[in-house]
């Protein structure tokens, strides 16, 4: 694949270009025309660094969500009749024209989610590549013949209809683009519901689906609250549900569909990840692990992050030492500067709960390895600073909920069982890293671990086409793969009496 995205220029030339992208009327997507709201109300978009409203985008109801829902299903028969060959050239369409606005889409998530528009050119870098990765693989959506009789026994996979994508305010533009690749590919229309704090740059990705796709393909509706994308969910005629977002929310739409039709949903929820470092480990290489894995340059606010360090014992103090080092010159810049390194909570509740998750764990006695609030250098920015806390229980709140902010519980340990019980005795099962030489060691606890995606002396990266997803609490279905693909087909069996 050859992706490239510019990389970003300067603080001020990222800054007037904001100021450009921001200077317009912010519209849902309905057919091939920009919406405003049916009821003219709009909600407002806040900065977390600058914390100053940046603009106003419609809040939908469930009566422009079905309008919605309505232009996806009118255009559905004639995307469904199109060769999957032709559908994935307009993927790719689409990815060529992402790849000439990238810095656009970065700017504007570092704008109004807080998080380094270096990172967020990343984002838009992967966003690429699985579109042309699904794109890719178009001829992939094929059935098989089975010999039962001396009749003719075939299966072919055919769309569901209309895909409702429901996606979370972290890497808003990775997942609004990257997520309607599979489903488009497949022969879904797509209604996209990008989430309320972020939802810049997937209505100017609206602009580029307007120029590139028939109408109706994919519709974009934005609404504040809950009331919008639940209208998605229990519209009858949406079979088919992808979500990205939380466990609670995942559990509401299981219900609130269920309550309507049957219906093929999958879900990408959190984690409570753990990272396993073993006594002959590098404690040097397990700390930049720790943070990395940790996510901290988007201040923690990623799924699969690793927020419980279970350390051996023997090691445990070498590698806080490391963590202190690597972490003691961190810098609180705006996200708009190509040199920051640390990203912002993405609003006021997402500060507050990391910051009470952490002040609940100080009073019950734990000790502040780094961070532990709010970096006091600071004036301005929703900041919480990279925090590690050491004796933590693994049975208090900070170390089994996810708090979805920057914060790692440590939990040292000397028996392997006990350590692999406390990894397992939580809800969640969505990543996990272990870190040993001992090549037998590695593979049996990555076989006992109770989590959908697995580094061995690793942590952080995804790869596409390796399957990601969770167990447990932590979701269903597998995602950056073949199987999301033909995850978005039914399968027919036809069978030809000879
Ligand atoms: P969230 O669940 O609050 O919201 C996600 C989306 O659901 C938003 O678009 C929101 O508007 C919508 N929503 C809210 N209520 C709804 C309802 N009743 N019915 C239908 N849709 C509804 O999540 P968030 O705070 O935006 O994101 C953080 C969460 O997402 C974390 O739990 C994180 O772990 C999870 N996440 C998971 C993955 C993964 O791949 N497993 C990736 C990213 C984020």
């Amino acid at each position: 694949m050859t992706t490239t995205v510019i990389p970003p220029a300067t603080l001020a030339t990222n800054e007037a270009r904001v100021a450009q992208l921001l200077d317009r009327e912010w519209l849902s997507l309905v057919g091939n025309r920009r919406v405003p709201a049916a009821s003219r109300r709009t909600f407002a978009v806040t900065s977390p660094y600058s914390q100053e409203r940046i603009a106003d985008v419609p809040d939908a109801d469930a009566g422009d969500m079905n309008d919605a829902v309505d232009a996806a299903l009118a255009a559905a028969p004639g995307w469904a009749r199109t060769p999957a060959g032709e559908r994935a050239a307009f993927v790719l369409r689409l990815a060529d024209a992402i790849e000439e606005r990238g810095q656009d889409f970065a700017a504007l998530d570092s704008i109004d989610g807080g998080a380094p528009i270096g990172v967020m050119m990343l984002d838009v870098k992967i966003a690429l590549e699985s579109l042309r990765y699904f794109a890719g693989l178009a001829l992939e959506l094929k059935g098989y013949t089975v010999p039962a009789s001396s009749n003719l026994h075939f299966t072919e996979l055919q769309p569901y209809g209309v895909v409702g994508k429901i996606v979370p305010f972290n890497h808003p533009f990775m997942f609004a683009a990257s997520k309607i690749g599979a489903p488009l590919v497949a022969g879904n229309t797509v209604v996209l519901k990008p989430a309320e704090a972020t939802p810049l740059s997937a209505l100017l990705l609206g602009d580029l689906i307007q120029e590139i796709f028939p109408p109706g393909v994919v519709n974009i509706v934005v609404g504040d609250g809950p009331t919008a994308p639940h209208a998605l969910v229990v519209h009858p005629k949406v079979r088919r549900i992808g979500f990205t977002g939380s466990g609670a929310v995942g559990l509401a739409i299981q219900r609130a569909a269920a309550e309507v039709a049957v219906k093929h949903i999958t879900l990408e929820l959190g984690g409570k990840n753990a990272l396993i470092a073993y006594p002959d480990a590098d404690p040097a290489e397990v700390a930049a692990a720790a943070i990395r894995g940790m996510n901290f340059t988007w201040s923690g606010q990623s799924c699969g992050s690793t927020s419980r360090l279970l350390v051996h014992d023997s090691i445990a103090d070498d590698v806080l030492a490391e963590v202190r080092a690597l972490l003691a010159d961190r810098e609180y810049r705006s996200p708009l500067d190509p040199a920051a390194v640390q990203g912002t909570m993405v609003n006021r509740r997402q500060f507050d709960r990391a910051i009470g998750y952490i002040d609940d764990a100080v009073q019950r006695g734990a000790q502040v390895v780094t961070g532990g609030g709010r970096p006091e250098s600071v004036e301005t920015g929703l900041f919480v600073a990279p925090t590690f806390l050491d004796g933590v229980g693994s049975n208090w709140a900070v170390s089994r909920e996810e708090i979805f902010g920057p914060v790692v519980s440590v939990l040292r340990w000397t028996d392997e069982e006990e350590a692999i019980r406390i990894v397992n005795d939580v809800d969640y099962g969505l990543t996990a890293s272990i870190f040993t030489n001992d090549i037998r060691r590695a593979h049996r606890v990555a076989r006992s671990i109770e989590a959908g995606f697995v580094w061995i002396n690793g942590a952080g990266p995804h790869f596409q086409g390796v399957p990601y997803g969770g167990w447990k609490n932590s979701g269903v279905g597998r995602e950056e793969s073949i199987e999301e693909l033909l995850s978005y087909a039914q399968s027919k069996s036809v069978n030809v009496m000879l």
